[in-house]
């Protein structure tokens, strides 16, 4: 579903993204970990070119992202969901309407996307908030709606890019849930960002350890976080233990 074939991005002379390479078959769940500033967030925005990389090939299901004009790039975007640490919901608008949005700007009729984007509010458990206003919900169920922003337009992969990072403890816990969700009925090929080690242990297929925008190490989380061949594995066996 995704292929990263020797990705690099630099800012000025800094290299944020060092001749990457992932491959992330259909439905699986593969988690991004590694320190603050290792090129996280440069390669998810690399895959749907919210950041132009320097160099290398994306391939999404066949398709090769950084070869794509203005259209072709609209229309893969429409296939590749994306959920960020700030949800971004427009406040003057009902958590339908938010989710609404994006599939009445893509050409659909407003009862159409009013369906869809129903549908895709009970699969996040926030049908019954449909009227409700970003700040009449709390930052968990603002998440759940940025997430069900995604999945109205049934996207075939799914890129999340620490979800949890901007909540309160007590709320992080409702959005993983829905992760973990998402990724046992495998709706959609997901990589995830994110410091959750717990959820990385349940709910990973594979666990990818990044280190100065490079992979360091990836595996089963039972073979990275038990038998670390890297530093940034042997870190995290720590903090597990
Ligand atoms: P992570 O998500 O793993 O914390 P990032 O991908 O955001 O890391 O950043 C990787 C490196 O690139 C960091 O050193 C960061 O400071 C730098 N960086 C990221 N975005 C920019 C930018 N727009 N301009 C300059 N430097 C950037
Ligand atoms: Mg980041």
């Amino acid at each position: 579903m995704l292929n990263i074939r020797h990705l690099t991005k630099k800012f000025g002379s800094l290299v944020a993204v060092d001749n990457l390479n992932l491959a992330v078959a259909k439905g699986e769940t593969v988690v991004i970990m590694g320190p603050s500033g290792c090129g996280k967030s440069t390669t998810i925005r690399t895959i749907n070119r919210l950041i132009e990389p320097d160099a290398g090939s994306v391939l999404v299901d066949g398709v090769e992202m950084t070869q794509l004009d203005d259209t072709g790039l609209r229309h893969m975007r429409k296939r590749i969901g994306y959920v960020f640490q700030q949800f971004n919901l427009i406040n003057r608008l009902s958590a339908v309407e938010n989710v609404m949005l994006g599939l009445v700007m893509g050409g659909q009729s407003k009862e159409a996307a009013y369906d869809k984007a129903v549908a895709a509010l009970t699969k996040v458990g926030m049908e019954q908030f449909r009227e409700h206003k970003p700040g009449q919900l709390s930052g968990g169920q603002q998440q759940r709606v940025g997430i069900a922003r995604a999945l109205a337009f049934e996207p075939e992969l799914m890129l999340w890019d620490e979800p949890t990072a901007s909540l309160d403890p007590m709320l992080v816990r409702e959005v993983l849930v829905v992760m973990e969700e998402l990724a046992k009925y495998r709706a959609a090929t997901m990589l995830v960002v994110t410091h959750e080690i717990a959820f990385a242990l349940h709910v990973a297929d594979r666990i990818v350890l990044m280190e100065k925008g490079t992979i360091v190490e990836a595996g089963v989380p039972s073979q990275v976080f038990v038998n670390p061949v890297s530093h940034v594995g042997c870190q995290y066996k720590e903090l597990i233990e």
